[in-house]
């Protein structure tokens, strides 16, 4: 494994710090930012700024084909471009789902009037999408998905409810998972299709967090009509086109947002031990742990630099994203927990302009639960690396070869 840039590679990369030191604040240099929440107009506001900067740069889209307003170069670019706008405060999460998921969908199901329509407004910043997939009954099986489309003329007609949408209070657009067929196993009926969240009949409710974000909500869907050119792939085959954009979200997702280490040390170097001698930094107990957190940082990225090696040689990287996802949730959860903890009462304040670095742990506690879930929760993912990385038996599955509609449910 050479973990060395190409030229081409270096270049590339003294190209994106660049613009990224013109355009981005260092990481942790603004602590108020880290624990501010994401779901404020404002930050909605910058992240479209600074989208619409990428996307003149070029810096948005880089694996993405020319005609797609891309830069058609291999996806260790991306991966470049993404290492170095981790060094910063880059306001970027909005566009995640959108860029990272469900855009990269249209694209590949989709024909060119489509494409023309969506593609370049959502890479500019000008409009953010969302996925609706998940639904009461339908997380980690998501292929039970309930809510159902009817057609109607040249329309579909969409009634039902997704849940846990990121973001559909600010979005555009979203690509939603419906059921079309409920005669059929229930893989076998699904249809996926673009919908305008701003449609008649979409009504968006925001659920409320323990840490006072609003980062999700339930849509409720009654008649909404969505034109049949709206569709992603044949009537039926709305699976296929799910498994595309779930496979970009393990890897999206993998990423960790929130304190790490270093700010866990940070705080430590400027805190009283348990003892009252010294700081908590010269604490014996806390740098056992603060060298376990460095070892496990240190071994997640050598098994991104493997994931990034498999991407330089052109090959699809394998199920270690799965491997980070788990490592980085627990990791940024025991980090937060040990300095909530430190910090004795002052770990409750949850408040980003009266004491940001508190607020940042605390945040980081309460969203860490989440990034355990989304994308896939720790048990699914262990599920995937016990079946396809050790090969052992598969799960259960009693649902085979039944169709949807005569599948035993309490709702
Ligand atoms: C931060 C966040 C953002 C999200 N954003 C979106 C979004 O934008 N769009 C969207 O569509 N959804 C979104 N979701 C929803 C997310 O995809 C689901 O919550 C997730 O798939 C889990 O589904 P569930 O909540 O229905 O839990 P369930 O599937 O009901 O699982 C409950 C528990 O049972 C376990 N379990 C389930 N099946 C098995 C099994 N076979 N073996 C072992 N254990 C199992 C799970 O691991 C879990 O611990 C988001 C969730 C979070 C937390």
């Amino acid at each position: 494994m050479d973990f060395n840039d190409t030229a081409e590679e270096a270049k590339f990369r003294a190209e994106a710090r660049a613009f990224l030191a013109a355009n981005c604040a260092p990481k942790g240099s603004d602590k108020e930012r880290l624990s501010r929440r994401l779901s404020t107009d404002e930050y909605v506001k910058a992240a479209k700024a600074y989208q619409k900067k990428k996307a003149e740069a070029g810096f948005a889209g880089i694996t993405w084909a020319k005609e797609q307003g891309g830069r058609g170069l291999p996806p260790i670019y991306a991966v470049i471009f993404n290492q170095e706008e981790a060094k910063f405060d880059a306001p970027s999460q909005p566009f995640a789902i959108g860029l990272g998921m469900c855009v990269p969908t249209v694209i590949a199901f989709s024909d060119d009037a489509t494409k023309d329509r969506y593609v370049a407004k959502a890479l500019r910043g000008e409009e953010i999408w969302c996925q609706l997939f998940s639904e009461p009954g339908a997380g980690s099986d998501v292929a039970a998905s309930k809510t159902k489309a009817v057609r109607d003329g040249d329309d579909w007609v969409i009634n039902g409810q997704k849940v846990w949408t990121t973001g559909a209070h600010f979005c555009d657009f979203g690509i939603v998972l419906v059921r079309t067929n409920p005669d059929v196993e229930k893989h076998k009926g699904l249809t996926m299709f673009i919908v305008d969240m701003k449609a008649p009949g979409v009504e968006v409710r925001p659920i409320h967090q323990a840490s006072g974000g609003r980062e999700f909500n339930e849509v409720y869907f009654t008649d909404v009509r969505v034109p049949d050119k709206n569709r992603l792939g044949e009537p039926g085959m709305g699976w296929n086109v799910a498994l595309v954009t779930l496979m970009n979200e393990r890897l999206a997702v993998g990423g960790s947002t929130g304190p790490d280490y270093a700010e866990i040390f940070e705080l430590a170097r400027n805190m009283p031990g348990p003892t009252g001698q010294g700081t908590l930094a010269q604490d014996e107990a806390f740098r056992q742990k603060l060298a376990d957190w460095i070892v496990k940082a240190e071994g997640y990225k050598l098994s991104k630099f493997r994931t990034m090696t498999a991407l330089s040689r052109g090959q699809t990287p394998g199920p270690e994203s799965s491997i980070g996802k788990v490592i980085n949730a627990n990791h940024l959860m025991d980090i937060c927990n040990t300095a909530i903890e430190s910090m004795d009462h002052y770990g409750i304040i949850n408040d980003g302009e009266l004491a940001p670095m508190e607020a940042a742990f605390h945040q980081g506690y309460m969203w860490a639960p989440g990034l355990r879930i989304a994308g896939g929760t720790d048990e699914i993912l262990k599920n995937i690396i016990a079946e396809r990385v050790l090969g052992l038996p598969q799960d259960v599955r009693v649902d085979k070869g039944v169709a949807f509609k005569d599948l035993p449910s309490g709702r």
